[in-house]
């Protein structure tokens, strides 16, 4: 049944491998000259996602937020292994996983060439493999005072379509609507981890959230940074909700975004630009880097927000 199963749904082409589904192990060989990005990203159910959400959404999902840290770190995504648990070999709920996923990785390039699949609660265990020039890869580390810091995309729609669904946020079921897909079908940007190779002096992809993420390159590079909470981009429905203060919660600390926070000297503006254009993705800028550590948002008058990073804040104040 189990080799079945496997033959039927998670056994593809994979052409950029030297041997893939099938033996003890996979066979890789790297572009000459390149080094290996790895990553691994699990997906519990009840924490990550619930027991109502699509099959082919949790294919997509499972694999673009593993495919997120590759872009992060601007490698150019190569092979995955799937490690899979579930409660019972349900061929419909497989061939629609399977759908999502090799959708996902059809548009990225990126192969299965492994994996292990077993009986248990739904947990879905990938790990991603990309390639990176040496000393190109986009780390933490790297920002340096007077760096702008960018982001791409919008930021929160993820966290407003899971407080919708939570009940935590009303909200009209069109407007609902335009947030939904941020949530389930999230997009990796991986043209852009790999056009900001040389330009941009750190990144991270915002799963956890923009504070805590950008907290993270903050730690790392022993620097402190200044936001302007107008800058944000968000989608233009979710304006109509900022008065509210989950929503403004959900713009600073809401996860599941996926798009990239990052840096650049001053200098490079219009290489970044350059950059976001041929990876075809917006990107804004959002504040500066400081010499003194310390993460402060202020609003249009300069006027320092206050908040943790779980997002809490004192707008009414
Ligand atoms: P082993 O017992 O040697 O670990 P398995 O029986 O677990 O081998 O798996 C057989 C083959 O199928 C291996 O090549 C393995 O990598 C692959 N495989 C198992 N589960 C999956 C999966 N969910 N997706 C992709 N490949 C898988
Ligand atoms: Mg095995």
């Amino acid at each position: 049944m189990e080799f079945e199963l496997i033959a039927r749904h998670f056994t593809r082409a994979a052409p950029g491998a030297v041997l893939g589904v099938g033996d003890d192990c996979a066979l890789l060989a790297p572009s000459p000259g390149m080094q290996l990005a790895v990553s691994s990203d699990m997906l519990l159910e009840g924490r990550h996602f619930s027991p109502q959400d699509s099959p082919a959404g949790l294919g997509h999902k499972s694999l673009a937020v593993n495919l997120s840290d590759l872009a992060a770190m601007g490698a150019t995504p190569r092979w995955a292994t799937l490690a899979i648990a579930l409660p019972a070999a349900d061929d419909a709920w497989l061939t629609a996983f399977a759908r999502g996923f090799f959708r996902m990785a059809n548009q990225h390039g990126i192969e299965l060439v492994g994996g292990d699949t077993t009986r248990g609660a739904l947990t879905i265990s990938i790990t991603v493999i990309g390639e990176v020039p040496p000393s190109q890869a986009l780390l933490r580390e790297g920002a340096r005072a007077g760096d702008d810091v960018w982001v791409s995309g919008v930021i929160g729609s993820a966290a407003l379509a899971l407080a919708y669904r939570q009940g935590r946020l009303f909200m009209e079921q069109i407007d609902a609507a335009k947030v939904l897909p941020a949530l389930y079908l999230p997009t990796p940007r991986i043209e852009l981890g790999i056009a900001l190779r040389g330009v941009a002096s750190s990144a991270i992809d915002i799963s956890d959230g923009l504070l805590a993420d950008l907290g993270h390159i903050l730690e790392r590079s022993n620097v402190g940074a200044k936001l302007e909470f107008a800058t944000l981009p968000t989608l233009p429905v979710a304006q109509a909700y900022l008065h509210e203060p989950v929503a403004r919660d959900c713009m600073l600390a809401g996860g599941d975004d996926y798009e990239l926070c990052f840096t650049a000297p001053v200098s490079r503006r219009d290489a970044v630009a350059a950059a976001a254009q041929s990876a075809g993705v917006a990107v804004t800028r959002i504040g500066r880097i400081t010499a003194e550590p310390g993460l402060a948002v202020v609003d249009a008058n300069g006027q320092a927000l206050h908040f943790d990073r779980t997002g809490y804040d004192h707008f009414d104040e």
